[in-house]
């Protein structure tokens, strides 16, 4: 079997084609939506995340700003830059880029996000509303697995709900921000899901699992933790891992996913390749939320 490879920027510049559509419009209403983020030290993947945010901001005419606070940074000082962002009214959504420096506790700055700005969905008022299947934000990584996975199986004919409810669907990894969410995005689909961590793989269960899997999404940040001999032919595998891994020969950095894509790709049905899969959609995604937060600012009902 040789593996469809699903186009993460075919999927995001239609995204972003009707993103721009929605924002011309708010602009003739004078809304013009703006994102900030958030962001501690010099971390690699943070920073490319933020130039990217940065130019697809532009290129929409979105106002953006970026909080950039030195590694050191006290608590009390990422407290106040998000307290400020919260009150920016040029501001409708806020993203708070991981990983922040030890001293600054990820959930003291979550639960002070104004949760009508918290884009991704962290305040514990949107992961509980995420939970309940009420969504007022879904988390842009997350959301932009399930849409591939949505529209690759409507582009082959298949219901995905029928899919879905006939599907073992394995997720490998439960961060906060990617693996939970993802959870909860699965089984409100109906799928049934299984959840690993680093405690399968330590109880060398992790790839019994991977092996029942219809749908494999993996979000561990492990370059090629999965591979051919641990999926199932004919799987639908997302890779939502971005992992930047160096070159011996020239030193060069370049990105890869948590799937070994060769291997994966010579069993599967369907494969995201990394980079150009989950990455291009989850950007636009942020944007898209952005936009949202703008409407629910403006009191305009919302286009989902
Ligand atoms: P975290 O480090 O917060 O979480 C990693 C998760 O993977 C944890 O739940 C961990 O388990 C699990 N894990 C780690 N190693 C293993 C293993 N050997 N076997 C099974 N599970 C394992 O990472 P994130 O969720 O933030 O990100 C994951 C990956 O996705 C990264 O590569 C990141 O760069 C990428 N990413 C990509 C985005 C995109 O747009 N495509 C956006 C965000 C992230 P435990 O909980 O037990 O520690």
């Amino acid at each position: 079997m040789v593996a469809k490879i699903i186009d993460g920027e075919h999927y995001a510049a239609d995204l972003r084609d009707q993103l721009a559509v929605e924002i011309a419009e708010l602009a003739r209403q004078g809304i013009r939506p703006g994102l900030a983020t958030v962001m501690a030290g010099e971390g690699y993947a943070a920073r490319a995340y933020e130039r990217r945010l940065r130019g697809l901001a532009g290129k929409l005419g979105c106002h953006y700003v970026c909080e950039a606070l030195p590694e050191n940074v006290t608590e009390a000082d990422a407290l106040a830059a998000v307290g400020k962002l919260d009150a920016d009214p040029r501001v409708s959504g806020v993203l708070v880029l991981r990983p922040l420096p030890r001293q600054v506790s990820e959930v003291a700055l979550y639960r002070l996000l104004d949760p009508v700005k918290d884009i991704e969905a962290v305040h514990p008022v949107n992961a509980g509303l995420l939970t309940l299947d009420r969504p007022r934000y879904i988390p842009s990584t997350p959301a932009s697995a399930f849409h591939m996975l949505d529209r690759y199986l409507r582009e082959s004919g298949r219901d995905p709900q029928e899919v879905y409810a006939r599907s073992n669907m394995v997720l490998v990894g439960r961060s906060n921000n990617v693996g939970k969410p993802a959870v909860i995005l699965g089984l409100n689909r109906n799928a049934t899901v299984l959840s690993c961590d680093v405690h399968s793989f330590k109880a060398g269960l992790l790839y019994s699992h991977t092996a029942q899997a219809d749908i494999l999404i993996i979000a561990a940040g492990m370059p090629g933790l999965v591979t051919g001999e641990h999926v199932k032919p004919g799987v639908i595998a997302i890779d939502v891992g971005i992992n930047p891994v160096e070159e011996p020969r020239t030193g060069k950095v370049r990105l890869v996913g948590d799937l070994d894509f060769a291997t994966v790709a010579a069993k599967a049905e369907a494969i995201s390749p990394v980079p150009g899969g989950v990455g291009p959609i989850t950007d636009v995604w942020l944007l898209r939320n952005t936009v949202a937060a703008a409407r629910a600012a403006a009191g305009l009902p919302g286009t989902e």
